[in-house]
């Protein structure tokens, strides 16, 4: 079975997500847990938590099919150790938000070497990271997401991804979140049935799909290699429906949360409906 969603609006506070969630038909959902452009946030109340909870019980949604996504300002591979280790300690906080509302996995970006580093001191540099990480906090998985390579962000190849999980002190506690449109930009392409079937293998066989623990819904802007991050609405975009089609009616991608990230939510409700409407 299939759980779809989007990445809703956490605005007025957390609890709110469940409910902007159920409005669109989701059955999945991915949120900010705090301000995603600011290192500060105050810390969850008992009374946020709880309602957290009981919105999440009244949208019929379980915690595994929830996707927070981490700050956009975090880079655990920061070529300077205090900005690195400012990112780390926002990380951890993250986790701990995360464990607090009752959420089993983070979804976060790997990190950027900004052309000051090279990629293999990069990667070890987010592989620390996430080890200490793992250390000081308990249960929430660490979800690594693909992404196009734009600029000097890591993690737009298979390899890199699996690096970092050969490398964790816990292979339980790691998992991977595939964007297809970060894939696609990056050079993997999906858009047949010949094409997705050979990207989905080279995946098994680089990473492994017992490591796939959500996945972002998003058609494609840019061209195929183009390593540009912009996401489309559904079929609007160079990856077309097929692709989606595919997903749907692929038994590897049951339940995790398949959420979109696509840019008009006021065709969320559509999207989703369009999307189990693929499945046979
Ligand atoms: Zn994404
Ligand atoms: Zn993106």
């Amino acid at each position: 079975m299939k759980y779809v969603g989007a990445h809703v609006s956490a605005a007025g506070g957390v609890f709110n997500a469940p409910l902007n969630a159920k409005a669109i038909g989701a059955k999945a959902f991915a949120l900010f847990t705090k301000n995603q452009r600011q290192w500060k946030a105050k810390p969850l109340d008992e009374e946020t938590i709880s309602l957290f909870k009981k919105n999440l019980d009244e949208a019929e949604i379980l915690p595994k099919h929830v996707l927070p996504h981490d700050s956009y300002l975090i880079n655990l591979g920061h070529p300077e150790i205090e900005k690195r280790e400012k990112s780390l300690d926002a990380f951890i906080d993250e986790l701990q938000r995360c464990e607090q509302l009752g959420l089993d996995r983070l979804n976060y970006h790997p990190g950027s070497h900004l052309k000051k580093i090279s990629t293999k001191e990069c990667l070890e540099y987010i592989s620390n990271s996430m080890n200490t990480a793992l250390k000081q906090t308990n249960g929430v998985k660490l979800v690594i997401e693909n992404t196009a390579g734009q600029g000097s962000n890591l993690g737009f190849k298979f390899e890199h991804l699996a690096y970092l999980i050969e490398n964790s002190i816990d292979k339980d506690r790691v998992g991977v979140c595939i964007d297809t449109c970060h894939m696609f930009t990056a050079g993997y392409d999906i858009r047949t049935r010949e094409a997705y079937d050979k990207t989905w293998q080279e995946f098994d066989d680089i990473i492994g799909f017992q490591y796939l623990m959500g996945m972002h819904i998003n058609d494609s802007k840019p061209d195929l290699g183009s390593h540009v991050d912009r996401h489309d609405s559904l079929g609007e975009g160079k990856i077309g429906l097929d692709a989606f089609r595919f997903l749907m009616n692929d038994e590897r991608m049951d339940d995790i949360p398949l959420v979109l990230e696509t840019i008009d939510d006021s065709i969320w409700a559509e999207e989703i409906k369009l999307l189990y409407s693929f499945v046979a």
